[in-house]
């Protein structure tokens, strides 16, 4: 049989229209009860219920200090819970001496009996609905809430196995709470030394696009490289022109003696792109770079690919060489080959950067093919090339000036140092704990809180003070 049942409680009708694993093991029972019966809860004015009341307010035919038959009902079903709590018998009561001497779960109870004022314990206020005490347990809903001594301790507990972030508090959902839980995880996980030791590399950023140079040349990109025991240096511009010299040593002056004669062929780049490899970092490079007047960019180290031109280049031209001398072909033909060929807007590396197509051995017909909207292609492709990088690659959260942050030197995260400046994107100058001042990538720097003595000691004596109950 549907009827209509009527309230003057409007909280009601949400309650019961939750799920049960959402409601305090009381609430759940009473709902258990009213399941058998088909009937539609609405709310009405009490003004306007007028029977209601007075069967409310008839007395209940029962012993004085017996419990109802709900209430034994109630109890019962309270205790099952509790036996199915995810802890141990000991480990519950253990839990529960903490909670009584908590003060501020103590606070709590009381309120959940005698009314909560309001502006007074906060952090519980807003989920009173979901509190209940089962056997001197503050649950909310079916997790139990810590009490203060205790959380650090549970903490260890959740990050037994050095889980991540992430599968720490899926650990927790299910089974324990406390206000601003998360938090803590997140904080002790960052500051854990074992997970910092085996920290991944972060993430890739999102590609930066650079703007296209307005004449070829402009800007190059340089490396080293090593191939079947010599040594070569190339360098490489936006065109993708890639000019290749072989080194008889490995020195700054050598290095130096064939980007002269580069620049001698093609003139002088306004900027030349390195890395920070000791032919590049050192007084001779910087003397070259203001007689010849260009400006001298290096990128920060383990971050290659800042320098993407030129990384890309070496593979290019290493892959070119490696299969001519595979099949016995003229080394010199493998890179004219190259540069011949069109690339995917349809002009060829050398029409980019000399305006004329370079003749090979393949047969063609002279003659001008200038596309007027190359440059709308060229940016095109990037733009094309980015969404493809893109997918794969995650911002990070910019890093500000004191900010403390961890060194990913050799994967192994345990420098602490302070971001003194961000002087490209993405790349920051940083200051160690023993005053050495460092450049990095942002790939390379970790934010951290500080170290967990510190943060502990931030969070005032209260925390302190019970740390040593722990
Ligand atoms: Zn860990």
């Amino acid at each position: 049989m549907t009827f209509v049942a009527e309230t003057d409680h409007k909280p009601l009708i949400a309650i019961i229209k939750k799920n049960l694993s959402e409601m305090s093991p009381q609430i759940q029972r009473l709902i258990m009860k009213l399941q058998r019966f088909d009937f539609e809860l609405i709310y009405t004015p009490g003004k306007y219920i007028v029977l209601a009341d007075a069967l409310f307010r008839a007395p209940q035919h029962c012993e004085p200090h017996n419990e109802s038959s709900t209430e034994r009902d109630v109890n019962l079903h309270v205790n099952l819970v509790s036996e199915t709590l995810p802890v141990s018998d000991m480990k519950s009561k253990w839990i529960a001496v903490e909670t009584a001497k908590d003060k501020v779960l103590q606070q709590v109870i009381k309120y959940m009996n005698t009314g909560w004022p309001k502006g007074l314990c906060q952090q519980f206020y807003h989920i009173q609905a979901e509190l209940s005490v089962v056997n001197g347990l503050l649950l909310r809903k079916s997790r139990i809430v810590i009490p203060q001594s205790l959380r650090q301790d549970m903490l260890k507990r959740i990050h037994k196995g050095h889980l991540g972030t992430e599968k720490c508090k899926r650990r927790t959902r299910t089974a324990i709470y406390w206000p601003g839980m998360n938090a803590d995880i997140d904080h002790m996980v960052l500051n854990c030394p074992t997970c910092l030791k085996h920290h991944d590399k972060q993430p890739k950023e999102p590609m930066i696009l650079a703007d296209l140079p307005a004449q070829p040349w402009q800007r190059v990109g340089t490396d080293l490289f090593h191939l079947d025991g010599k040594n070569y240096l190339l360098v490489i511009d936006l065109s993708n022109y890639p000019e290749i010299a072989l080194l008889p040593t490995m020195t700054a002056a050598c290095v130096i003696k064939h980007l002269r004669s580069i620049f001698a062929r093609h003139g002088i780049p306004q900027i030349v792109c390195s890395d920070n490899g000791p032919c590049f970092h050192c007084k001779e490079f910087q003397t070259f770079a203001e007689t010849y007047d260009f400006q001298h960019v290096t990128i920060s180290p383990l971050y290659a690919q800042s320098n993407g031109k030129a990384e890309k280049g070496v593979h290019i031209v290493k892959r070119l060489l490696k299969k001519a001398k595979d099949s016995n072909a003229d080394p010199y033909l493998a890179p004219l080959s190259y540069r011949a060929s069109p690339l995917e807007h349809g002009m060829s590396t050398a029409e980019l950067l000399m305006r004329r197509k370079l003749r090979t051995t393949l047969p063609y017909i002279a003659g001008h093919k200038q596309s007027r909207c190359l440059k709308q292609k060229q940016e095109r492709l990037m733009r094309r090339q980015k969404e493809y990088f893109d997918k794969s690659a995650q911002a990070l959260k910019p890093l500000s000036r004191h900010d403390t942050v961890r060194i990913g030197d050799t994967n192994n995260w345990n420098i602490t140092a302070t971001v003194l400046d961000e002087v490209s994107p993405r790349s920051y100058t940083v200051r160690t704990e023993d005053g050495q001042i460092l450049r990095r990538n942002h790939r390379g720097l970790l934010k951290t809180q500080g170290t967990l003595q510190e943060q502990l000691g931030e969070r005032g004596p209260e925390t302190s003070a019970k740390k040593s109950s722990y």
